[in-house]
């Protein structure tokens, strides 16, 4: 047996290698036989159904002003909205009349609302008979505790990368320490807590991808997105190359065989790079699906980077492209919750 071989062996059945040896997986020219590893793991730990959440951007107002993201504050060109409480409701419930099981609640840092405000918010949506998932970035523990009091289920909180003076320097006034912090008291607290990191960025190394990996797993992430940086205009970053689509597959692939029972999405980033993004992702790991559950006026407002909104045409159309891509694929689309099942303690 070759060395990639066995190396691939030992991480299908134990799900755990040095990160020498994550770096030989995530350089070697090899694709397809760790992307086929990572569809049979997917397929015997998380089984053959897709969850789809309704994802819902209810502000493109943001406090931060993260270098790589459209959204930052210092960019002034940006035309912003906010939804409504009432306009966020009436999004989440036509997410459920479409038959989803989960809210996604996605902002920047924006905090015209107050935390009794979003507390509400999740308490009417938990009243839908469905999961909540948040992701509006960095609070303190007590504000993390009254939204989980709430009935908030999951929380989405990409460590971005886990190399602290990557990510110092990409996030101004804010820290990795804190970020940090965020991710171990939303699982202290018994949020379903997902991370992430964006693929590509300036400055990354395939020694810090592998690290990456590491960190998910110390951490015991339950959902893990990632997607390829994407310049955007309006940031300090804008003329800086992206991130390739084959290192967001390779990723994914070990990252699933890794940490078998995550929940992982295909990114709307992926999509947006590659046409085939949804088929491609399914293939290499990853088992949810976040159709844009938001009001159609603004999609393409939540600009973080270029080309996003843009395909989505009408909600129908949006979620019987999904199912057709996901029956093609011999998949089904999953019933209840979607929470990560736990197989392994
Ligand atoms: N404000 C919250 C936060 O930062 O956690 C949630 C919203 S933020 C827009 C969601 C994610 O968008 C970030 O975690 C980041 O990884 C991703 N993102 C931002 N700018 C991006 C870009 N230029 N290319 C790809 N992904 C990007
Ligand atoms: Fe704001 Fe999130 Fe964008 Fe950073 S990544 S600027 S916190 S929306």
């Amino acid at each position: 047996m070759q060395e990639l071989d066995v190396l691939i062996e030992v991480l299908k059945s134990k799900h755990d290698i040095d990160k020498e040896s994550i770096v030989k997986l995530l350089t070697c020219k090899e694709s397809k036989s760790i992307y086929a590893a990572a569809d049979e793991v997917r397929s015997c730990v998380v089984g053959k159904e897709v969850h789809l959440r309704g994802l819902i951007e209810f502000s493109s107002y943001c406090c931060r002003t993260c270098f790589y993201c459209g959204l930052r504050s210092a960019n002034s060109t940006l035309k912003r909205y906010r939804l409504e409480p009432k306009e966020i409701l009436e999004c989440a419930s036509r997410a459920v009349a479409y038959g989803l099981k989960t809210i996604v609640l996605q902002s920047g840092e924006d905090k015209s609302y107050s935390i009794n405000v979003l507390c509400k918010i999740v308490q009417a949506i938990k009243g839908m008979d469905v999961a909540v998932t948040l992701s509006i970035g960095e609070l303190k523990r007590s504000e993390y505790a009254e939204l989980k009091k709430a009935g908030a289920d999951r929380y989405l909180l990409r460590i971005e990368t886990s190399n602290e003076n990557l990510y110092n320097g990409l996030h101004p006034g804010m820290s990795y320490k804190n970020r940090v912090r965020c991710l171990y008291d939303l699982k202290e607290l018994g949020y379903e807590t997902g991370t992430g990191c964006l693929i590509g960025i300036p400055g990354q190394t395939i020694d810090m991808l592998a690290e990456d990996l590491l960190f998910f797993k110390k951490l015991d992430a339950d959902m893990i997105g990632m997607g390829p940086f994407i310049p955007c205009d309006g940031t300090p970053l804008e003329k800086s190359e992206g991130g390739k689509v084959d290192l967001v597959y390779r990723m994914m692939s070990l990252t699933r065989l890794f940490l078998p029972e995550v929940n992982m999405p295909v990114t709307t980033a992926l999509g947006v790079k590659d046409y085939n993004g949804y088929k491609n992702g399914l293939m290499c790991g990853a088992n949810v699906i976040m159709p844009n559950m938001g009001m159609s006026e603004y999609k393409k407002m939540y600009a973080i980077y270029p080309g996003k909104g843009e395909s989505i045409n009408n909600m129908e159309n949006q979620i019987e492209n999904i199912k057709k891509v996901v029956f093609e694929l011999g998949r089904s689309i999953g019933v209840d919750y979607g929470s990560r099942r736990k197989t392994t303690k």
